[in-house]
């Protein structure tokens, strides 16, 4: 691993970093910093949120720059007026000891008339949301014909919010001898077409898995009834007493909605969304980012703008329309080396979008027993004893008080005072879940036929559940039981990995294995080979049909389902088209209906 010292840094921009208390250079920030230093080639990063991907085009971008001149010589474009904010911050305190250096923050909502006044005066990085970038480039106050550099940043979250004319508007303008960069967290067709357009023979860097959520997030959900869906979000954020996380819903309606109830029931609740004013807006994220609020309900559109490091779970109290917007939403936990916690309230209809959640994040989703009154009481309690144990007590003013509380609790013998004290602090818990009925999920009683993969292990005494793989290998490649369990005993480390059915077909095949253990499997399987073959893995597609997405017994069916993950529907395939056709029946279009 490189340090800063050995990157090509300036001692003005070595201060700074130093006093910002960066260490040592992330991933993305040892990758793109030399070709930025040293070179002149395009570059597009592939790097989530989080990574320090402003530092890593930063930095080298405040070195490069000449504070003598007076001209425009980089703009950054980004899709909010927060990270527009942010990033100007950032170029500020990177630039701290290296001159005079005029950077000016370009966004829609402030007065255009002191960013028309800024850039008559002359600036040397302009950092701008499109709309109001266009809008000064229409006035002739933003002049772009002496930029050498220009910054892309979350490019498909531009993209997204529809500024695609814009950019296209805005590059027009930039001469076309520049240095592009384009940063974004996934790669799809329409960033791969900007690329092409604008940018001449870039070098790719992918900090991560292309188009996967971040590798520290587990993804689970909870299958729910509808109508329990609020019930159900009390008891995860009753039995996760640290939980610092957002709520995703998809309107604004639901939004309010589903934070006024929490603040009702007295959690540290509020809502984020676009019908709050700009200033309602701030003030919720500011209590947000210095931790005053524990849960944030917001609209994916509304909580753009917010950029937090440590959240703990991300819940989708409703899954989103687009499935890419679940990588967004859970991107935004398991940053910095955190672990992250991604959970969906689900209900039956929607069970098929987690199938394939499944295959857009590559990872495998556990499904969990909604958490019972019980565990509830006693995940809180073992909580505020711990806060018990380890709480400072060192306030003058409780010492003067002390001998009255003495006396008056004096006929208490240690046990009574301890269930008392117990007793006031868990009133609401006690009477919230100790007489409460505990909530079914949907498949209550049906477990099995519901178990992924399936059924229960042939192993009597299993008692997990199990995830249906596909894999590239069938019995034309001399590929039997014997020899699956051969390539998995030696591509993992030695643990006893529960496996269940295994179906072989002639030039693949399916088996399962145990949930906890899919992702690893997948991992271990993909860089392996068999008789010299590379071996893939993946999670095979299930039926979208809720019922019967676990029942293996009726064979017709189970044909729908072990269709090759990567096979095209055709119209010559008569069931391909029926599966299709039910699809869209039991699929999206239920599943708009379902949510509205
Ligand atoms: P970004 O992806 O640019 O939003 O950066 C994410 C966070 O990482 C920010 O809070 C940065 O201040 C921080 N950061 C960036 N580079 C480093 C580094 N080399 N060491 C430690 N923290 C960093």
């Amino acid at each position: 691993m490189k340090n800063f010292e050995d990157l090509g840094f300036t001692p003005g921009i070595l201060k700074a970093i130093r006093e910002l208390g960066f260490e040592q250079p992330m991933p993305v920030q040892e990758n793109v910093i030399p070709l930025m230093l040293s070179d002149e080639c395009d570059i597009i990063a592939l790097a989530q949120t989080g990574t320090g991907k402003t530092a890593a085009f930063g930095l080298p971008l405040v070195q490069a720059t000449d504070t003598e001149s007076n001209n425009v010589q980089s703009l950054i474009l980004c899709p909010t007026r927060e990270l527009c904010m942010q990033i100007t911050n950032d170029l500020a305190d990177y630039s701290k000891h290296t001159g005079r250096l005029k950077i000016l923050a370009v966004y829609g909502g402030a007065s255009i008339d002191n960013q028309i006044r800024a850039l008559k005066k002359g600036v040397h990085i302009i950092v701008a949301t499109p709309g109001r970038l266009i809008d000064l480039i229409g006035r002739g106050a933003a002049k772009l014909s002496t930029v050498t550099t220009v910054i892309l940043d979350e490019a498909d979250e531009m993209l997204n919010m529809g500024f695609l004319d814009s950019i296209n508007e805005i590059l027009e303008e930039v001469p076309s001898g520049r240095r592009t960069l384009l940063f974004s967290a996934t790669m799809s067709k329409e960033i791969a077409t900007i690329a092409r357009k604008y940018m001449s023979d870039p070098v790719e860097i992918t900090i991560g898995t292309k188009n996967a959520t971040a590798e520290n997030v587990s993804h689970s959900y909870y299958l729910v009834h509808a109508k329990d869906k609020y019930k159900v979000l009390k008891r995860i954020a009753d039995s996760e007493p640290g939980i610092y996380g957002i709520i995703f819903c998809r309107t604004r309606k639901e939004t309010q909605e589903v934070a006024s109830m929490l603040i009702e029931d007295g959690y540290n609740a509020d809502a984020l969304h676009g019908d709050l004013s700009q200033a309602q807006r701030d003030t919720v994220m500011q209590k947000f980012r210095v931790r005053n609020l524990q849960l944030l309900v917001a609209t994916d559109v509304a909580a753009r703008g917010l950029d937090v490091d440590d959240l703990t779970h991300v819940i989708n109290f409703s899954l989103p329309e687009d499935l890419e917007v679940y990588t967004h939403r859970s991107g935004r936990t398991g940053r910095a080396g955190k672990k992250g916690i991604s959970l969906s309230l689900v209900n039956l209809r929607e069970k098929y979008i987690i199938n394939q959640l499944e295959k857009k994040v590559k990872k495998a989703f556990k499904a969990l027993p909604i958490p019972t009154g019980s565990e509830i009481c006693s995940k809180q309690l073992l909580n505020w004893i711990k806060k018990i144990e380890t709480v400072v007590t060192e306030h003058q003013e409780i010492e003067n008080f002390l001998p009255e509380i003495e006396e008056k609790l004096s006929n208490l013998d240690r046990e009574e005072l301890i269930r008392r004290v117990v007793s006031l602090q868990f009133d609401r818990f006690l009477d919230d879940y100790r007489h409460g009925e505990e909530l079914k999920s949907p498949i209550e009683g049906r477990e099995d036929e519901f178990r992924k993969g399936g059924r229960k292990g042939s192993g009597k005494s299993y008692e997990g559940t199990f995830k249906r793989l596909f894999i590239n290998l069938g019995k034309t490649d001399g590929f039997f039981p014997e020899q699956l369990i051969e390539l998995i005993n030696k591509n993992t480390t030695g643990k006893k990995i529960p496996i269940g059915k295994i179906d072989l077909l002639k030039t693949f095949s399916f088996f399962e294995v145990d949930t906890d253990h899919a992702d690893e499997i997948i991992n271990a399987l993909n860089n392996a080979k068999f008789n010299d073959r590379r071996v893939a893995v993946e999670i095979a597609q299930e039926k979208t049909d809720d019922h019967s997405s676990g029942d293996r017994s009726d064979r017709k069916k189970a044909k729908w389902s072990d269709r090759r993950p990567d096979r095209k529907r055709s119209g010559k395939n008569e069931s391909f088209r029926r599966d299709f056709k039910k699809d869209k029946k039991h699929g999206k279009r239920e599943y708009k209906k379902n949510n509205r």
